[in-house]
């Protein structure tokens, strides 16, 4: 099975033995890596989860 590497849209072969997979080789897969970083996906690393605020904050009142 092939498929297009999603960072330079070579055609690479998908197999269990290809580590860098759905990418060509490990530099698309670090350059595809630090594309979605830079454009801040990522959670920053201080910011706690916001059900821990909201837990705090709602009335512990349950249905059940
Ligand atoms: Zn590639």
């Amino acid at each position: 099975m092939k498929v297009a590497c999603p960072t330079c849209k070579r055609e690479t072969e998908w197999s269990a033995d290809a580590p860098y997979r759905p990418f060509c080789s490990e530099r698309c897969r670090l350059i595809d890596l630090g594309a979605w970083l830079s454009e801040e996906h990522a959670i920053p690393g201080e910011e706690l989860p916001r059900e821990i605020d909201e837990e705090a904050n709602s009335p512990p009142h349950r249905t059940r």
